[in-house]
């Protein structure tokens, strides 16, 4: 159905075969004996190259043949005389679908800043950095429900209106059909929600894990796959307004098979990015290391695909919170004060203690584990020591945290003590409650941060240039 894309044009065998190319231009050059015309339809990083004769075509026509516009080109696919392709175009006809005014398409081909592309988001699918991003993270996401679909787990769609406050992962958007201007007062003088839609205080989810638990609990195996939202109010290169999380719930896991299935997941959809986005791989590869052509010898990184089968290859390291405080406590940064936090035992750890770990110490992925009960969300499940709980946290070089999970509690009477410690009225949620009442199994899951993972294969180093429209403080354009 429908026209054949370039990618799959690119990989037939030249034969002087007619063929319809549709695409955009990237660009126009014109020589003596011929005009080249490079094509990119998105479906690959590769162009196609088609050739016109001098004369051919009206100087008219060929003025609005510009980069960005858009063509139909039919013509005759044969071996190419040129290097740099296998085959080309030689065309018999072109019509032009769409002009884009080289005055006034800002897309002109030469490098332009990331900054400079995050402002024209709705154009810079067009370029090469940000088709092979969206490629790779199409590929991603299509790993991730193979991964989970093969290991019989069901994808559950848990839902993105809450009117449950009790994650407490993140601040919160509220989601109201209330007059603004006139809101409904109680004669308290406070806002009168049962006026609203739902009858209560709605907002949008900041995770699923809560009904993803519900879902583990009948089902067995789950996972959700969907957006989320924290009105994060900080500018960092690792935080979204709105990002996509993943978060697999299984009962009958334990955290060591929660580790283990954290682990082997990662590497799988690494594994699937290298083994079907070698191109663009290749491509950013390259980009990464122009870019780092202008660093120090010193701070240049280590080659992407290197990077990622490193990964994949080399078993995660796995310690407790407790002992990581120690490596902490006993390393050069603490000694000379170089860290901006103090290091202590409950202390939350921040990115620059996780980054020690991952990138200095140990120089590979970090699963912690057993962390202060104080520091962790009340579902994580108590320690027999009672000090700490059965979190555990995934964190990755250039990234820090990548994910978070834990078992949970599954006794009722102990939940139920951490839902008063932590001030959350028990009957906001009676129903994650009462799976503790009614066949109450030992499970556990994690959440991934789509985009951290994106992130991290790509080796882009802003969560805004690895998701299409990217949502954050002050910025809702597109
Ligand atoms: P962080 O400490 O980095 O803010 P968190 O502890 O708030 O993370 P969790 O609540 O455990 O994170 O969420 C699970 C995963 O979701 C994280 O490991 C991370 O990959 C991702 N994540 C969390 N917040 C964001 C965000 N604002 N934007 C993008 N991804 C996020
Ligand atoms: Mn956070």
């Amino acid at each position: 159905m429908g026209p054949l894309q370039i990618k799959e044009l690119l990989q037939q065998t030249p034969d002087g075969q007619s063929v319809t190319l549709k695409g955009w231009v990237r660009t126009k050059r014109e020589s003596k004996n011929a005009i080249f015309i490079a094509l990119n339809d998105g479906s690959t990083i590769h162009n196609i190259q088609a050739v016109a004769a001098p004369g051919q075509f009206s100087a008219e026509l060929l003025l609005t043949v510009t980069t960005g516009s858009c063509l139909k080109i039919t013509g005759q696919l044969v071996e190419s005389q040129g290097s740099g392709q296998a085959v080309e175009v030689k065309i018999d006809d072109l019509h032009v679908y769409g002009v884009a005014d080289p005055e006034a398409y800002p897309l002109q081909p030469k490098r332009h800043s990331l900054e400079f592309l995050r402002e024209i988001a709705h154009l810079r699918p067009r370029t090469n950095t940000f088709s092979a991003i969206l490629r790779i993270r199409h590929t991603l996401a299509f790993a991730v429900h193979k991964y989970y679909n093969d290991r019989g787990f069901f994808y559950l769609h848990t839902p993105i209106i809450t009117a449950s406050d009790a994650e407490g992962a993140g601040e919160m958007f509220r989601v109201t059909t209330l007059d603004l201007e006139k809101l409904p007062r109680t004669e308290e003088g406070a806002i009168n929600f049962k006026e609203d839609f739902f009858g209560r205080e709605a907002n949008l989810t900041v995770s699923g894990q809560l009904e993803g638990e519900l879902g583990a609990m009948a089902l067995s195996k789950i996972y959700t796959f969907g957006p989320t939202f924290r009105a994060e109010n900080s500018n960092t290169t690792r935080h979204l307004a709105e990002f996509w999380m993943i978060e697999p719930e299984m009962a009958f896991f334990e955290l060591e098979d929660n580790m283990d299935l954290a682990e082997d997941f990662i590497k799988y959809v690494i594994g699937y990015a290298l083994e079907h986005c070698k191109d663009d791989l290749a491509f950013l590869e390259n980009r990464l290391a122009e870019e780092d052509k202008n660093k120090p010898q010193n701070e240049r990184s280590i080659p992407l695909l290197e990077k990622l089968k490193f990964v994949v290859e080399n078993a995660f390291e796995r310690l407790t919170y407790t002992e990581a405080i120690d490596i902490l406590l006993k390393s050069k940064p603490h000694k000379e004060k170089k860290f901006q936090f103090p290091v202590g035992w409950g202390i939350d750890l921040s990115s620059e203690h996780e980054r020690y770990l991952v990138e200095k110490h140990f120089k590979k992925p970090v699963i912690l584990t057993n962390y202060p009960r104080e520091i962790k969300s009340f579902y994580m499940k108590l320690d027999d020591d009672g000090k700490t709980v059965r979190a555990m946290d995934v964190l990755f070089p250039g990234i820090g945290e990548i994910i978070g999970g834990s078992q949970r509690e599954d006794n009722y009477e102990k939940l139920l003590e951490r839902v008063h410690e932590v001030g959350i009225d028990p009957e906001t949620i009676w129903w994650y409650l009462e799976t503790r009442k009614f066949g109450t199994a030992p499970h556990s899951g994690f959440g991934l941060g789509f985009e951290r993972l994106v992130l991290f294969v790509t080796g882009m180093s802003n969560i805004r240039d690895v998701i299409p429209f990217p949502r954050y403080p002050k910025s809702a354009e597109f």
